[in-house]
């Protein structure tokens, strides 16, 4: 039985085919609302809009997953225990999509009541990427988290993005993942219309990821994603050692962690692309 739906849109004129992704986290149900509210109305002036509701079974449960995260399945590398879980064989349901689009936008939202709207992809799609309407732009996060929608298009030198809308409770982030959503169709010819709301961006690079190896990891204070250290800061501490990070550090999702081998944290540095 499939996992995923998938709804076609052409315009009458060719063009590009674009993919947008909606519940690929199945409990980010802000984005399958705003499929549902838009899909009916929407006209597509050129080429093909290929929108995907990404996990079913898990939307339907409203889980983040069923099994494991299917944003690290696009890969082709899985083990053998994961390969025939529910997310592997859902990504391969999606995959013959992504190929054939040329640019895809996948659309998230966050558990963490403060986070911020920000978009996740490559250098070479900077340029698509300003017309987002959200300030930070965030790259190389697959360097050390292979195996998202994103990097499967970008393996292929393809256009892609995922957009992080903001609280998944908050009203506006459904908001923010329209604009994007609006933003991101317009820039690629799809719907006729003029680019609305994009401000001024500043792009980062993911430089580190902390795993905790040997012990629970607890955070020594709550940070706000993105908080650019004044100094030198105790982050945490992993059992009895003390982590630290470095004065201009900006900190992403620093997270107490029970299990082992969970991501603690991630660093980034601000760059002028
Ligand atoms: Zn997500």
């Amino acid at each position: 039985m499939s996992n995923i739906r998938v709804v076609v849109k052409e315009g009458i004129i060719s063009g590009k085919t674009a993919v947008v992704l909606a519940g690929v986290h199945g409990n980010e149900r802000l984005n399958v609302q705003l499929f549902d509210r838009i899909i009916p109305k929407i006209k597509i002036d050129k080429g093909k809009v290929i929108f995907i509701y990404a996990n079913l079974k898990a939307i339907q449960e409203n889980k983040r997953f069923i099994e494991f995260n299917l944003n690290r399945a696009f890969r082709n590398n899985l083990g053998d225990k994961d390969k025939e879980k529910l997310e592997a064989r859902t990504a391969r349901e999606i995959i013959p999509y992504l190929n054939e689009a040329d640019c895809l936008l996948d659309l998230h939202a966050s558990n963490s009541k403060d986070s911020k709207s920000f978009v996740i992809c490559q250098l070479h799609s900077f340029e698509f990427a300003k017309a987002i309407p959200c300030e930070l732009i965030t790259s190389n996060l697959e360097e050390f988290e292979p195996g998202s929608t994103v990097h499967w298009m970008n393996l292929q030198g393809k256009t892609a993005m995922g957009f992080e809308a903001g609280y998944l409770e908050d009203p506006e982030s459904e908001k923010r993942s329209e604009g994007a959503l609006m933003n991101f169709l317009i820039k690629a010819e799809s719907i006729k219309g003029k680019i609305g709301y994009t401000p001024d961006k500043k792009f980062l690079k993911i430089i580190f990821l902390y795993k905790n190896k040997e012990a629970p990891f607890i955070k020594s204070r709550e940070f706000a994603d993105f908080e650019k250290l004044k100094e030198k800061t105790l982050i945490g501490k992993e059992g009895n050692k003390e982590v630290y990070a470095e004065a201009g550090d900006i900190m992403l999702f620093v997270r107490d962690r029970d299990e082992l081998n969970e991501e603690c944290f991630l660093i980034a540095k601000e760059i002028t692309p």
